[in-house]
């Protein structure tokens, strides 16, 4: 079967490395080889980036009101809808996501930019009710130059989008690294940002590895913001490379999300609901709700009914719609699937389903699969409750009290997500107050919107995405200050 051919995007146009090298992708499903794509060096990465340097201060992106970038934005959103299938499909097949799902997701993509248009002419700045009376001072918002999206393979889409809508909403222009494993769908947005009407050099696209492509951009000396989804060690060369350039950051980093059950809590509601957490995607989801915190009184009941579930759980091709559980995106992450579970055991957890390869009826699927695994953790400090598997892998611990419970949630360096589940509307109350933790569902897991923030405590990382003050974060504040006096400047030596 011969590969299909990607080329990056930049300055409006489709092009290849400077040195025409290219890598193979991988199709997760099979494990063979699907699609090519440029291999971006340090020379291509910083074309892009004096592209999108030339655009941010050309004429054509700055004459543009905020009301009319707010108008191409409405129109990306309306050209994602009529390409739903398309970009689902390619998604689907780079990462290895379940079709529903993508479809799902890019299905709801244009929220995103229709949320961020509406945003980009109410970026005010203000006038101040200064305390000296011959002067006036205001505010003015203004964008902040070229900002860098480093963008991970298990959402490619969606998390470019929650980057790219208000980076571009307040004026930015954007040059975006997807993951070497998923930048098929995001090279296809970047062309569909085209054809809405946005300057060339608006929106670019380098493809290519981490350590060179990735690098070369975040310590791009022009690059002024730097908006980073994926694991914490990578996390920590951005941020040094951000220290040359003291290029703004903002940080979506893992995560080891406890799920809460309590007592009087819809049990089978909870059920589904840790399922859906930890074993949709494959668990590939920084919001994976990975650590099974469930009362002692109904624990054993909760912990089976979760490995019956697994046990039910379709695997199979994700391109088929009846398909519950594909494949994970790549062989690196299923063999640190593999390794915790392996230590888990090692360090005296009870497996209670899955840990294996599983066995499917399809020759063609030789890919990366792992079955839904849920263990028994007998430690709160054992390594499966402690680190980010990015996996279909539950590890469950029983609690006594809630000071137990809430003890256990935050015994954690991560803290982006949470879940509680119960009906007893106080003590929600008062999970919600003192779990740390960027993100709480109660009696519900993986919910997004545009109009909710996104982001994460602690090693999770900072800043947040979406919700109003995502535009704001990519706007700079200036301060103006005008003397109302017609008397002269007196004693320069004396702070006025
Ligand atoms: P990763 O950190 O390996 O890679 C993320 C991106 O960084 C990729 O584009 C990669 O090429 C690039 N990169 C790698 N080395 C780099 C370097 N030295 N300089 C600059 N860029 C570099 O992460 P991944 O394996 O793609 O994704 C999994 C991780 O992402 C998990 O830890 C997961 O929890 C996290 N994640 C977080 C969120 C969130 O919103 N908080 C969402 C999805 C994934």
């Amino acid at each position: 079967m011969s590969l299909q051919r990607f080329q990056m995007f930049i300055r409006g146009e489709v092009c290849d490395a400077t040195n025409d090298a290219r890598y193979d992708s991988m199709d997760p499903a099979t494990a063979s080889a699907w699609a090519t794509f440029p291999d971006a060096s340090a020379a291509d990465v910083d074309i892009a980036v004096k592209a999108a340097e030339q655009a941010f201060y050309g004429k054509e992106w700055r004459s543009l009101t905020a009301t009319a970038r707010g108008k191409l934005l409405r129109k990306l959103g309306d050209l994602i809808s009529e390409n739903t299938e398309l970009l689902a499909q390619l998604e689907s097949q780079e990462n290895g996501k379940l079709i529903r799902e993508t479809r799902g997701q890019v299905g709801y993509l244009p929220e995103f930019f229709y949320y961020m248009a509406g945003l980009a002419d109410k970026v005010e700045g203000e006038t101040l009710p200064i305390d000296k009376p011959d002067m006036m001072a205001y505010t003015i918002r203004e964008p902040i130059g070229v900002v860098a999206a480093i963008i991970p393979w298990n959402s490619p889409l969606y998390l470019t989008a929650i980057k790219v809508a208000p980076a571009l909403a307040a004026g930015n222009t954007v040059v975006i690294k997807p993951s070497e494993h998923a930048s098929a769908s995001i090279i296809e947005l970047a062309k569909l940002a085209q054809q809405a009407g946005f300057p060339a050099g608006v929106l670019n696209v380098v493809t290519g590895f981490g350590p060179t492509a990735g690098s070369a951009l975040t310590s791009h000396p022009l690059v002024r913001h730097i908006a980073f989804t994926g694991g914490s060690a990578t996390a920590r060369h951005v941020v040094r490379a951000s220290a040359e350039n003291f290029a703004h950051l903002s940080l979506e980093l893992g995560g080891k999300s406890p799920q809460i059950v309590f007592p009087d809590a819809d049990i089978d509601s909870a059920v589904n609901g840790i399922v859906a957490g930890v074993f949709a995607a494959s668990g590939q989801s920084c919001v994976a709700g990975s650590r099974l915190l469930i009362h002692e009184s109904i624990y054993e009941e909760v912990v089976q009914k979760i490995a019956d579930r697994a046990a039910r759980i379709q695997i199979g091709n994700p391109k088929d719609a009846a398909t519950e559980m594909g494949p994970m995106t790549t062989e690196a992450q299923l063999n640190i699937a593999e390794k915790l579970v392996a230590t888990a055991l090692e360090e005296g957890a009870t497996l209670r389903h899955g840990g294996q390869r599983p066995e499917l009826g399809d020759a063609s699927l030789t890919g990366w699969y792992y079955q839904p695994t849920l263990l028994e953790c007998p430690k709160p400090s054992d390594t499966l409750m402690q680190e980010e598997v990015f996996g279909p892998v539950a590890a469950a611990i029983p609690f006594k009290t809630e000071e137990e419970a809430l003890a256990l949630a935050n015994d954690s360096r991560f803290g982006l997500a949470a879940g509680i589940w119960t009906r007893d509307l106080a003590r929600a109350h008062r999970l919600c107050r003192d779990v740390r933790s960027g993100i709480i569902w109660v009696n519900t897991y993986r919910v997004v919107s545009a109009m909710a923030p996104i982001g994460g405590f602690g090693e999770s990382g900072y800043g947040r995405e979406c919700g109003i003050d995502a535009v704001l974060s990519y706007t700079e504040k200036k301060t103006v200050w005008i003397n109302l006096s017609d008397t002269p400047m007196a004693d320069p030596f004396v702070m006025r």
